[in-house]
């Protein structure tokens, strides 16, 4: 479970920052890739990289600003000249369909896979026995929506050598040991599961906002994730700015980190009226309030590991 960089300026793309794209590469987890926001060019970033467009299994758009979603269209398009041919599903506030049908259909592009368009509100939005996934709105001025990707739990290992020691041979039983039932043998003793699997492992969670305000919504998408994806538009002492234009501020997504629990902070869609040299001093106002914060770069990768 890694997080990719694939544009992390605000509004417009910039030399060294590609408009806003991220994707969640869960290669080893379901073998696909999940894309949050498709920015201008984003199928041109991934050029750079080893991502495969046909593994793209879902698209998560947070709000429907251009540069979150003009890139959409060029990709779901080349994603077909590609070979992709397994279903995509776009998830994306009120607008998202008619925004794609009629630039798919305008410019007579036929995927060659099958495209699902889910118009989401507040809840629940996927859920598989691995992921569930929660949107909640964010205060943007436009819809805008923050997700919050949590992998469930996984059962402990099974102890074998343990069931064989208590006179259990291996077979289906052992998998339904493994699935958590409780089983009872021939001879009529009970096999509890919890006797015989390890410690369960705590899934982890990632929590991926859209532009926003300071706003209550994104402490509780963000409660206790391993990793939080926040906008930092503007630098601390520019709050007034910030408000203005719908978005937030360093110290302000520090903010949000620390009251929410979160283990890691990473900062995204930086203005461009910060060079290379201000990208530190981003960082280093958001370790003010909370230590575990680095700042998003074009192509930047972070593992997030089992805590
Ligand atoms: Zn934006
Ligand atoms: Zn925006």
């Amino acid at each position: 479970m890694d997080i990719f960089f694939l544009g992390t300026g605000a509004g417009m793309p910039a030399k060294l920052r590609n408009v806003t794209s991220i994707a969640l590469k869960l290669l080893e987890e379901r073998g696909a890739i999940w894309l949050f926001d498709a920015g201008e060019a984003t199928q041109h970033q991934i050029l750079h990289t080893s991502i495969k467009p046909r593994r793209i299994e879902k698209i998560f758009i947070t709000h429907l600003h251009g540069d979150h979603i003009y890139g959409l269209p060029g990709l779901l398009s080349s994603r077909s000249f590609q070979g992709g041919d397994t279903e995509v599903t776009v998830y994306g506030p009120k607008g998202i369909k008619e925004f794609l049908q009629v630039s798919l259909s305008i410019s007579q592009t036929y995927l060659k896979y099958p495209l699902t368009i889910v118009e989401i509100g507040e809840g629940v939005i996927f859920e598989d026995e691995q992921f569930l996934v929660v949107a909640k709105t964010l205060d943007h001025g436009i819809t805008s929506f923050g997700y919050r990707v949590v992998e469930k739990d996984r059962p402990g290992t099974l102890l074998a050598d343990k069931l064989m020691e208590a006179g259990v041979q291996p077979g289906p039983i052992f998998r339904k040991i493994k699935n958590g039932e409780t089983v009872t043998l021939e001879d009529g003793r009970v096999i509890e599961p919890g006797e015989f699997l390890g410690p369960a492992q705590k899934g982890r969670i990632v929590t991926i906002l859209g532009d926003t305000r300071f706003c209550e919504n994104a402490v509780l998408l963000a409660k206790d994730a391993d990793l939080l994806i926040h906008e930092a538009t503007f630098s601390k002492g520019e709050e007034k700015l910030a408000s203005d234009y719908f978005h937030s501020t360093t110290h302000q997504a520090a903010e949000i980190a620390i009251t929410a629990g979160c283990k890691q902070l990473c900062l995204t869609h930086i203005s461009s009226r910060y060079d290379r040299a201000a990208w530190l001093e981003l960082a280093a106002e958001a370790q003010e309030i909370f230590e575990n914060t680095e700042i998003a770069e074009d192509f930047k990768e972070i593992t997030i590991t089992y805590r």
